[in-house]
């Protein structure tokens, strides 16, 4: 496993999954019911943006460096913002950034339970110290894949389960098919966040991936899919009304990140 998050962090593409993430857990927050996280590729939880790795690529500068000081009115776009000053408050600037663990603990409420997995020895043992002590998150070094049968179904009835590959490996695709099939036969009613890059060379495996998406999707599911530049999420059980509300997300976004 070579791939470390920390070259990326903050990027357009965290960005983007991040924000549609946020979207999604305040439209499932609006019942008071428990809900269940899981974060299957949960990554380090925070990122130092001036280390020496993340400094290599400076990748936060095209994506959360060029919106840390702009105003937006979309409440989905102000919560991403308010996390990061959050996640800031001790630096005079932008200095860290939170991973998708991070957020979601951001957004969570005392009923609701998180569990993270991750396979990469180092970044786990980061993960873990990120939220020692925490009686609301679980972290386990282990296959994201595995995960999706080990922890479901959630005594909870309500769930978001992202899931969120390095696409590292060829068969990444397969494994997201795979997992899900197993995931969707447990817990049927869980809503799913899946990110996938778009490359000119993949386009066929991402044809594939949407063909056998919907093979495996027997039962009418609110499938939602977004892409913007070279990235792509698909939402399975997206609850009533997300699009209407991710619209103004994604077109603030493409504006203000483009170019
Ligand atoms: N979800 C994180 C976020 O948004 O902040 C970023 C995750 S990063 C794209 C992918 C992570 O998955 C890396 O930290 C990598 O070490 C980890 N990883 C790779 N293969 C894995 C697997 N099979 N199971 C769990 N974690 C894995």
């Amino acid at each position: 496993m070579n791939y470390r998050h920390i070259y990326h962090s903050g990027n357009f593409a965290d960005v983007f999954k991040h924000c549609v993430l946020i979207t999604l857990v305040r439209s499932l927050l609006k019942k008071d019911s428990p809900i269940f996280f899981l974060d299957t590729h949960a990554g380090i939880g925070k990122y130092d943006l001036t280390s020496e790795l993340a400094q290599k690529t400076r990748e936060y500068e095209t994506g959360v460096a060029r919106i840390y000081n702009l105003c937006s009115d979309i409440p989905a776009i102000q919560t991403y913002q308010n996390i990061i000053h959050a996640t800031n408050a001790h630096s005079k600037t932008l200095r860290f950034y939170p991973g998708s663990p991070l957020i979601m603990r951001q957004l969570m409420r005392t009923q609701d339970h998180m569990i993270l997995t991750e396979l990469h020895q180092e970044d786990a043992k980061l993960l873990k110290r990120c939220f020692y002590h925490d009686k609301q998150v679980a972290v386990h070094l282990t296959n994201g894949y595995h995960g999706l049968k080990a922890f479901l179904p959630p005594k909870q009835r309500r769930g978001l389960i992202l899931i969120d590959p390095p696409f590292e490996e060829k068969n990444e695709f397969e494994q997201i098919i795979t997992g899900l099939q197993i995931a969707l036969k447990r817990f049927p009613n869980g809503a799913y966040i899946i990110w996938y890059p778009i490359k000119a060379k993949d386009l066929i495996k991402i044809k594939n991936f949407y063909k056998k998406l919907k093979t495996i999707l027997t039962t009418s599911k609110n499938i939602v899919n977004l892409e913007l530049n070279s990235c792509g999420l698909v939402i399975i059980n997206a609850p009533w009304q997300l699009e209407l509300e991710l619209k103004p997300v994604i077109s603030w976004l493409g504006r203000t990140l483009a170019g």
